[in-house]
């Protein structure tokens, strides 16, 4: 969008949003509530009690927050993203501290609206916006066991003189065929393209708009063919839940809404990781790739895609890591984070705190702050309490794909085959089809039969890593 307009369009945000809240925190929706809480039928269908459960959350929540807060939130975060994109692209931290520390203080009133849960802290009242019912005490017990077993496997990779994939880096494929291709491998792992579009941006995501019209868009490099597979396959994950939760019949409510953003991010990451990095994922992917790229891949084989996808190499840029150095980013945003709502790190000390964190746990050097800490857009939107839920989706990632693998003992002989079905068949009626029946941890625990933890992920990494980089 024009930047030139982003003064106007913090203006027309700001009402929108206030709008909106308005409309949901009205004395009407309360009183719709109440009755049908007074309502005997509803409480004896589990479903439906559920979904007003869900309903009536939203509405406690939304009814501690002041309109104006809302409305200064909306424009300020408006005009903050507009800001960090100027600083990141001149690298220039100190034109965006401001913002960033106007965002902390709207996010530390927010959160002191919500108010903390009993014996927690302000941070998870946040957190409650994108993981509901979790705390960053719980998330703490369960990224400091993860941090503690991935350290040692990334050391001893790092001792490794192998550079696993080294051929597939060589490999050039013009743009037009890369875009056919990923458009086939969407679509044969299950996206429906009557019910939405893939395209083009620079940072891919998907939005579900509506019933019947899920966006994702990816991006492309030349160079590169690997990555954009690897990011289409991601956002088709997200976009297989959107298409899967039931919107037809309860659009708008909370049972045909997502169980939470981790939950969301596990569908990304279950087909990114456990499929797309397979390898008999690229038994069947790497001959159609061959079919359309012709002798830009001669010589390329299964080993060597399989190789190249799963290397491991620690990065400045949280969205170009690895699959095992990936959690460390996160566990860096969620500690600082976390430290600027208690009040532990005052936002100017952010850059040197980032620095000494990569350093620490990557062996990095941050050049400069566009490499470091303005390299996501999250806080200049005030998505504080997000990043935790890439490393949750993770997880829950790795945990279910166990449970998947234990319900359909040939999964990985079907897609060699090409044949994804029975996987999104199996995703649909254990998590799509609950929207936000179950909080996402009771939904884990629910379909793996047992509570979240990091063990499924390390068995998954040391299972796939240990003979590539022969340990
Ligand atoms: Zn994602």
């Amino acid at each position: 969008m024009p930047s030139r307009a982003a003064e106007f369009r913090a203006e027309e945000m700001a009402l929108i949003s206030a709008l909106e809240h308005e409309r949901l925190t009205a004395p009407r929706t309360g009183e719709l509530l109440a009755a049908c809480e007074a309502d005997p039928s509803l409480g004896a269908d589990e479903a439906a009690a559920a979904n007003l459960r869900e309903a009536r959350r939203d509405y406690d929540r939304a009814t501690r927050i002041p309109t104006d807060l809302v409305a200064e939130m909306a424009r300020t975060t408006s005009q903050a993203v507009e800001a960090w994109k100027e600083a990141r692209r001149t690298s220039d931290f100190p034109a965006f501290r401001p913002w960033l520390e106007r965002i902390v203080e709207l996010s530390v009133r927010r959160a002191r609206c919500l108010g903390a849960p009993p014996g927690g802290e302000l941070y998870d009242a946040l957190l409650d916006d994108y993981e509901p019912g979790v705390t960053a005490a719980r998330i703490d017990g369960t990224f400091g066991p993860l941090r503690e077993a991935l350290a040692p496997l990334i050391a001893e990779i790092a001792g490794s003189p192998l550079r696993p994939g080294e051929p597939v880096r060589r490999v050039r494929v013009p743009i037009d065929r890369q875009v056919e291709f990923n458009r086939r491998v969407a679509e044969r792992i299950g996206f429906d393209f009557s019910s939405g579009r893939l395209d083009v941006s620079t940072h891919p995501f998907t939005e579900g708009l509506a019933p019947g019209d899920t966006r994702i868009t990816t991006r492309y490099a030349e160079d590169r063919f690997t990555e954009a597979v690897g990011s289409t396959i991601h956002e088709t994950g997200h976009a297989l839940y959107e298409q899967g939760l039931p919107k037809g019949a309860l659009h708008g409510q909370p049972l045909a809404q997502a169980a939470g953003l981790g939950m969301h991010e596990s569908q990304s990451r279950l087909w990114e990781n456990h499929v797309g990095r397979s390898r008999a994922f690229w038994e069947w992917a790497l001959p159609e790739a061959t079919g359309l790229f012709g002798a830009a891949i001669d010589g390329i084989g299964v080993d060597d895609v399989h190789a190249a996808v799963n290397r491991v190499q620690p990065s400045l840029i949280r969205v170009e890591a690895d699959e095992a150095t990936y959690s460390l980013h996160v566990m860096l945003r969620f500690d600082l984070e976390r430290a600027m709502v208690r009040g532990d790190l005052a936002v100017a000390d952010v850059p040197a705190a980032w620095n000494d964190r990569i350093r620490a746990d990557l062996g990095l050097e941050v050049p400069d702050d566009r490499h470091g800490c303005l390299q996501d857009i999250h806080w200049s939107s005030a998505a504080i309490g997000y990043f935790p839920t890439y490393t949750l989706g993770t997880l829950y990632a790795a945990q279910i794909w166990e449970a998947i693998v234990d319900a359909l003992p040939d999964v990985e002989g079907r897609m060699a085959r090409g044949d994804f079905a029975p996987v999104l068949h199996w995703l649909r009626e254990n998590v799509h089809a609950h929207g936000r029946r179950y909080r996402a941890a009771d939904l884990c625990a629910r379909i793996t039969g047992r509570p979240l933890g990091h063990d499924a992920l390390f068995r998954h990494l040391n299972a796939k890593l240990r003979p590539l980089y022969r340990l």
